[in-house]
């Protein structure tokens, strides 16, 4: 097969506002990687921040940059030195680039390497055609994951890698924040075994795709409903046993640190903007542990997620909208409203 010289892809051309839609070269492999025909995306939070391009965008992102991060395709060519993979395989793939010289990387606790580079964040990124790939981080999709849940994998890691943090076996858990991962977390949890899931948020659309996504989780607007009625109303005596913080919000932490049970565990992904106070004398003295979370654990949680989807957990709702990446403005549009779950793009065709 003959690969183009040039290829679409959606980049930063300039330090502001926006994304633009370019022909850029079709990358070159070095011996260890592969080169990857990109079919779907999907558009991250992330992407938003580097969309708007504000302050951590300004200081994090070079420009030009092709972005994105979130994809599945297929490997089309395969550099030298690279063994265990074929041509024509099905892939998607870690997006953190890690390097093999740090405390953590050499005791293979790879996502925790303090000199990881993100792909479409520090280096050429997903939004184009062609994408190029360290093999190490290729992760073959088996034929029953289709390319669109192939290209949510990354932010269904952060979901899975979160959950796990703790057993969830018969515990009540509280997940604050339905944004996509938070109720990817939830459809988690209820796989993992949990007992109660509740998930709070103040946007009653993104309520209202819990419900549809993990019928049974209990779904509080806490602009209407106090969490301590719902507490009492589902039974619990002393509170939850595991938080998942996912929002960002520092009234959801404390909301969160109120409603946990004595020695309660909470796992953070959220990212609040800027400093945010914390009562930690509550958190002290009710003998929280708090642990936080970074990416996906390399490969666990993506064996975990796999594992899973093949077994009868099903995300497939969370995606609400699909485009041609010729209609990425819409894409973006719909992210940016706050109201959709995952949009895709599609890249064939
Ligand atoms: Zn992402």
């Amino acid at each position: 097969m003959t690969l183009p010289n040039t290829m679409k892809a959606l980049e930063k051309s300039r330090p502001e506002q926006g994304l633009h839609m370019v022909q850029a070269p079709v990358p070159e492999i070095s011996p260890n990687e592969v080169l990857i025909r990109v079919k779907k995306t999907g558009i991250c939070g992330t992407d938003i921040h580097i969309w708007n391009w504000d302050a951590w965008a300004e200081a994090t992102v070079p420009v030009p940059l092709i972005t994105g991060h979130e994809f599945a395709g297929e490997i089309v060519e395969i550099g030298k030195e690279v063994t265990g993979l074929q041509i024509g395989q099905r892939c998607s793939g870690e997006g953190h680039l890690i390097g093999t010289q740090s405390r953590q990387s050499r005791a293979g606790n790879f996502h925790l390497d303090p000199g990881t580079r993100g792909v479409g964040v520090n280096v050429q990124g997903a939004f184009g055609e062609y994408l190029k790939l360290p093999s190490f981080n290729v992760v073959p999709l088996p034929n029953n994951i289709p390319d669109e849940i192939g290209a949510i994998l990354d932010p269904l890691g952060n979901a899975v890698h979160t959950a796990l943090s703790f057993d969830l076996l018969c515990e009540d858990v509280l997940i604050t924040g339905a944004g996509p991962i938070g109720i990817m977390a939830a459809a988690v949890a209820r796989f993992a075994g949990a007992r109660r899931i509740v998930i709070t948020d103040i946007n009653a659309d993104r309520l209202k795709l819990a419900e549809h996504v993990v019928p049974d989780a209990r779904t509080v607007d806490v602009t209407k409903e106090d969490l301590h009625d719902v507490i009492k109303e589902l039974g619990m005596k002393e509170g939850f046993d595991v938080g998942l913080e996912m929002s960002g919000s520092q009234a959801a932490l404390d909301q969160m640190v109120e409603a946990m049970v004595m020695g309660g565990k909470v796992a953070l992904l959220g990212i609040p903007p800027g400093k945010s106070p914390v009562d930690w004398s509550r958190i002290v003295f009710k003998a929280i542990m708090i642990k936080g979370v970074y990416g996906r654990e390399m490969f666990e949680t993506w064996y975990k997620m796999i594992s899973m989807l093949q077994n009868g957990l099903d995300v497939s709702r969370v995606i609400t909208h699909r485009f041609h990446v010729d209609e990425f403005h819409k894409g973006f549009e719909t992210m940016k409203s706050g109201s959709s779950g995952k949009v895709v793009l599609d890249w064939e065709g």
